[in-house]
Parts: structure tokens; C-alpha cells; sequence
């Protein structure tokens, strides 16, 4: 099973080896699915273009042996790890930013949790790899170490000893890997309790998105544009101030008054962290733009 609500885009295309640029605007679990089935015949794929969320979790999860999280965003990943507890599966956690990769594994009633790493997600605006970028090869390294953990996971020989307990670490800068040896926290927010009553906590931003035609017929609307100067620079819509997301956490926005506003970035993250520093300013109505000014570019 594979799980995402994503389309194709250009800009995944340097890290996400399963796509071409014939696949651009198709939804990734259709591309990739695809792709798979062309390598191996013989595999059964299902491709599930949904947002994993509290709606679908138990679902979803209900009918895995194992999940290999490949999400880009903290909420998704801390879903994915406390579910993955509360129905006592093994999760293959992978995570990729800038020069650094890690992977582990998290098997539950054995091993650490993600919330014995980190007990809570961080909180604001956390750049993901389409923010902040990535050396696109250690996405595909990550992966495959991945890969490897979660097929030794469900050979299940004993003589095969996976990463639980361990976090592997890359650093491309100078190619150096490690291991950190990774504890039960024994007040870990997750573990410590009894998972069958786990509450788990939802991945959909509590944002209202519109998209771009909705947003040009809300009448009056002040147009804001959260990214930074540079990237203002290089273009935005025609009439958006300026208000970096950076500058909206340290001090008063000092906005126009507007009916409405609608807000945007290059894809729509950083609006998560945005838009509730513009509604606590109150000056009117937050609609963020959905996709971000990337997808109103290539629509
Ligand atoms: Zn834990």
C-alpha cells in the first residue's frame, strides 16, 4: 500500500527516483505504483491517494505489517510513529534535509519510540525538503536503507539484527555515517503508557485553504505573501505585501486593515505556521492559498 494525497511536481524530481517527467501533475501513489509494477510484474500495489490523517489511520494501518514512513512533515511522522504503536506494528522511520539523513526502526514493546527521540514535534515552521531543500541522491540513500530494514523486518530470520535501538546517521558534507545508540525513555510520553489508549493527534492544518480562482473572487481580499524578500523578488501576484513568516514570529505584523486575507507561500507550509500568527492579529478573515505560488505558477 502506498498512502499520499501529493501530485507529481517538477521539483520532486531530482529526489524521487519512481518518478520521470511524463509524471508531472499525476497523483505520486498512480506514478509510483506504476513504476513498481513495471519493475517487478509479480507484486500486487495498491495505490491509496489519501492524506493519512485520524479518519483513515486504523484502517490503513489495520491492514500493514509494517510501515515505512517516507512522509516529508512532523505532523504525519508522529501520527504515523504513535499509531504505529497503538496497533503494534514496526515503523521504518527515514528522514532527509538538507546534507543529513537518518533512518531507524521503531519496534513497538521492544525498541524506542519516536517519542523517546523526540518526545514532542517541533513546534512553528519546521522547513521540510521542499523548503528547505536536500541534496536530492541522500533521499534515494535514506530509502534504500529503508528498504533493506523493512524487508529484513518481514524475513524475520533471527541472525538478521534491524536498526531498532540505533538511529543511522549520514552526513553528505563529508560522507560520514554513525550510529547513535537510542534508549526507552522510561517517561516517554508514548511508550511509557499503555498504547491501546494512545490518543493520537491529526495531520490536517487547521487552516482554511482556498484555491486560486476562490481567492480572486473574495471581494477586497489583501493579498500576503509570507516568503522571504528574495523570493518576493522573483516574483509574486500582483497587489501581495510582503510579510516574511520570519519577521511575523518576532514582532507585529502591522497589517492593512482587509476583510479577508489571503496568505501564501511557495507551497503551502509554511502558511501552516503563518496563518495563525495572522488570525491572532486579527485584522480579518485567513484563507491560505492552496499549493502555494508554486502551483498557481504552473497551473
Ligand atoms: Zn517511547
Amino acid at each position: 500500500m502506498i498512502i499520499d494525497h501529493d501530485r507529481v511536481d517538477v521539483s520532486n524530481l531530482h529526489r524521487q527516483v519512481l518518478f520521470a517527467e511524463a509524471d508531472i501533475g499525476r497523483p505520486k501513489v498512480e506514478a509510483a505504483a506504476a513504476r513498481l509494477t513495471a519493475i517487478n510484474g509479480a507484486i500486487a500495489v495498491e495505490a491509496l491517494p489519501e492524506r493519512l490523517d485520524l479518519d483513515n489511520v486504523e484502517r490503513l494501518f489495520g491492514r500493514a505489517d509494517v510501515v515505512i514512513d517516507g512522509s516529508d512533515n512532523y505532523a504525519t511522522k508522529y501520527l504515523a510513529a504513535d499509531a504505529a504503536l497503538k496497533f503494534g506494528l514496526p515503523v521504518v522511520y527515514g528522514s532527509a534535509t538538507g546534507m543529513e539523513a537518518m533512518v531507524t526502526v521503531f519496534l513497538p514493546g521492544e525498541g524506542p519510540c519516536l517519542r523517546c527521540l523526540f518526545p514532542e514535534a517541533p513546534s512553528g515552521w519546521v522547513p521540510n525538503c521542499a523548503e528547505a531543500g536536500v541534496l536530492g541522491p541522500l533521499v534515494g540513500m535514506a530509502g534504500a536503507v529503508q528498504a533493506a530494514e523493512a524487508i529484513k523486518l518481514l524475513v524475520g530470520t533471527p541472525a538478521l539484527t534491524s536498526l531498532s535501538g540505533r538511529l543511522w546517521l549520514v552526513d553528505a558534507r563529508d560522507m560520514g555515517s554513525r550510529q547513535l545508540a537510542i534508549g526507552k525513555r522510561p517517561d516517554c510520553p508514548a511508550c511509557s503508557l499503555d498504547p491501546a489508549g494512545l490518543e493520537l493527534a491529526g495531520t490536517a492544518p487547521a487552516v482554511h485553504e482556498i484555491d486560486h480562482a476562490q481567492a480572486q473572487a473574495l471581494p477586497g481580499a489583501l493579498w500576503v505573501d509570507v516568503r522571504e524578500p528574495d523570493e518576493y523578488a522573483a516574483g509574486h501576484f500582483s497587489g501581495a505585501v510582503n510579510l516574511p513568516l520570519s519577521r511575523l514570529h518576532t514582532g507585529e505584523p502591522g497589517l492593512p486593515d482587509a476583510e479577508h486575507l489571503v496568505v501564501y507561500c511557495a507551497t503551502g507550509m509554511r502558511c501552516r505556521a503563518a496563518a495563525p500568527l495572522l488570525e491572532r492579529a486579527g485584522t480579518g478573515r485567513v484563507h491560505v492559498l492552496r499549493g502555494g505560488y508554486r502551483q498557481a505558477a504552473v497551473d
